[in-house]
C-alpha cells in the first residue's frame, strides 16, 4: 500500500509540473493577448496531465478504453503544442492535416487494441508518431537556426525532443514488451519514458516559454523605441542606437543629419493639428524610404529628425541631405491647398574621432540653426558656408 501511495505520488509530479507549464503559458497570454498561439501551448500540458492521470488511477478501469482515452489526450497535446510552436512563427499544420494525423494514431491504436491487440505495436505507433509530428514540425521551423538566440535553443530542444521518441523506444523496448502489467511498471521503458519526457519535455517548454517572453520583450521594447505617429524612431530609441554605434568606432567615418521642418507652426495653425501630424507621418515616410538598412534615423523632438549615417563622410552625408530637401520641397500633400508646400532645413556634421553624441548633436545644430536663420529650406554642413539653397 506504501509503495503504492510512494509510486502514485512520484508519478503525480508530472501532471504538477506539467500543470505549472500551462499556467505559465496562460499568464504570457494575459500579458499580450493577441498571441493567440499561448492558448494552445497553454492547453496542451494539462491534456498531457489528463492523460497521465487516466493511467495512473486506471479510469476507466477497462485496459482497452484507458489505453485509448489516454491516447487521445496525449496525441490531441502533441499536436496542440506542435501547432503551437509552428503559429508561433506564422506556421500551421492547418485543421485538415492535424485532425487526420490525430485519426490516423488513433485509428492504429484502435486497431491493434481490439481487432488485433499488440500492445508493442502500440507502443511504436504512440512514440515514432509522437516524434514524427514533432520532427515535422521542427523541421517546417529550420529557419530558427539562423535566428536569435531564444530561437536556436528552441530548435534544438525541439530537434532533440522529438528524436529522442524514435531512439529511446527502440533502444529500451527493442521487439518484445514486458510479460506483465507489473513487469512494465519496474521496466526500463517506462523509467527512460518518465525519465526522458519529464527532463526534455521541461526543457522544450521552457525553451517555449522563453522564446515567447522573449518575443514580448522585444515588442514592447520596440514601442518603447519607436514614435507611433511616424514609424520611426523616437529620441530614446535614436539615442541610445546613436551611442552604441559611436562607440564602436568602427573607423570609417559617420554623419549626422539634423532636420527642422520650416514654418510648422503656421501648418497646425491654419489646417489644423492633424494636417500637422500627417506632414510629420509623411516626412517619416521619406525617411523610411531614402535611408539604407544600417541608418538610424528618428524624431528626436517636435518637428525635427536625427538620421545618424553609418560609415558614411561628410560629402555623402550632404547629398543625403539634399535628396530630402528636394524631395520634401516637391511631395504633395492632398490635404494641404494646391501648391502647399512643406519645407525644411538640415545641418549635417562628421562625427570626429571620440566624438560623443551630444558633441555631435551640437555641432549639426549649430549648421541647423544657421540654415534656418540664412533663409530655411536649405542644408548647411560648414558653420560659415552655404553649401546648398532651394532659393
Ligand atoms: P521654424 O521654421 O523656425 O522651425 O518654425 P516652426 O514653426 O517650424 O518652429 P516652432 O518651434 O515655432 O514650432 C514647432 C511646432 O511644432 C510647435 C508645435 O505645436 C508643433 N508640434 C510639435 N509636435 C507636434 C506633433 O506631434 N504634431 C503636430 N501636429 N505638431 C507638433
Ligand atoms: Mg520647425
Ligand atoms: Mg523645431
Amino acid at each position: 500500500m506504501e509503495g503504492s501511495t510512494a509510486r502514485i505520488t512520484m508519478v503525480l509530479i508530472g501532471p504538477g509540473v506539467l500543470c505549472v507549464f500551462g499556467i505559465a503559458f496562460l499568464w504570457a497570454w494575459a500579458i499580450e493577448r493577441r498571441r493567440h498561439y499561448l492558448l494552445l501551448l497553454a492547453t496542451a500540458p494539462v491534456l498531457f496531465a489528463f492523460g497521465v492521470m487516466i493511467q495512473v488511477f486506471q479510469r476507466p478501469p477497462g485496459m482497452v478504453e484507458n489505453a485509448l482515452i489516454s491516447a487521445l489526450f496525449y496525441t490531441t497535446a502533441v499536436l496542440l503544442l506542435a501547432e503551437g510552436v509552428l503559429r508561433r512563427s506564422g506556421k500551421s499544420f492547418g485543421m485538415t492535416a492535424g485532425l487526420a494525423m490525430l485519426a490516423a494514431i488513433m485509428a492504429g491504436l484502435w486497431y491493434f487494441a481490439v481487432i488485433v491487440p499488440d500492445v508493442l505495436v502500440r507502443i511504436y505507433i504512440q512514440n515514432f508518431g509522437y516524434g514524427a509530428i514533432l520532427l515535422f514540425a521542427a523541421l517546417r521551423l529550420g529557419a530558427l537556426r539562423h535566428g536569435k538566440w531564444a530561437d536556436r535553443v528552441l530548435f534544438w530542444v525541439m530537434l532533440v525532443f522529438a528524436v529522442q521518441f524514435f531512439l529511446r523506444t527502440v533502444l529500451t523496448i527493442g521487439l518484445r514488451t514486458p510479460d506483465s502489467t507489473e513487469a512494465f511498471a519496474v521496466s526500463i521503458f517506462w523509467a527512460a519514458l518518465h525519465l526522458s519526457l519529464a527532463v526534455l519535455g521541461a526543457a522544450f517548454a521552457t525553451a517555449i516559454l522563453a522564446a515567447a517572453l522573449s518575443d514580448i520583450i522585444e515588442d514592447l521594447r520596440r514601442e518603447r523605441d519607436v514614435d507611433t505617429l511616424t514609424g520611426v524612431l523616437n529620441r530614446r530609441g535614436f539615442e541610445g542606437r546613436a551611442r552604441a554605434l559611436l562607440a564602436q568606432g568602427s573607423g570609417e567615418p559617420h554623419s549626422l543629419i539634423l532636420c527642422d521642418l520650416d514654418y510648422f507652426k503656421q501648418i497646425n495653425d491654419r489646417y489644423g493639428h492633424a494636417a500637422g501630424d500627417r506632414v510629420l507621418n509623411g516626412f517619416g515616410g521619406l525617411l523610411r524610404h531614402n535611408a539604407r538598412a544600417d541608418d538610424l534615423f528618428g524624431r528626436i523632438g517636435g518637428e525635427e529628425f536625427a538620421i545618424l549615417l553609418r560609415d558614411t563622410a561628410l560629402s555623402e552625408a550632404i547629398g543625403f541631405a539634399e535628396r530630402l530637401r528636394l524631395e520634401l520641397s516637391a511631395l504633395e500633400f492632398p490635404f494641404l491647398p494646391s501648391g502647399g508646400r512643406v519645407t525644411a532645413s538640415f545641418g549635417v556634421a562628421a562625427a570626429e574621432p571620440g566624438d560623443s553624441l551630444e558633441q555631435l548633436l551640437a555641432r549639426a545644430d549649430r549648421r541647423l540653426y544657421l540654415a534656418k536663420t540664412s533663409g530655411r529650406n536649405r542644408t548647411l554642413a560648414l558653420e560659415v558656408l552655404d553649401v546648398a539653397s532651394g532659393r
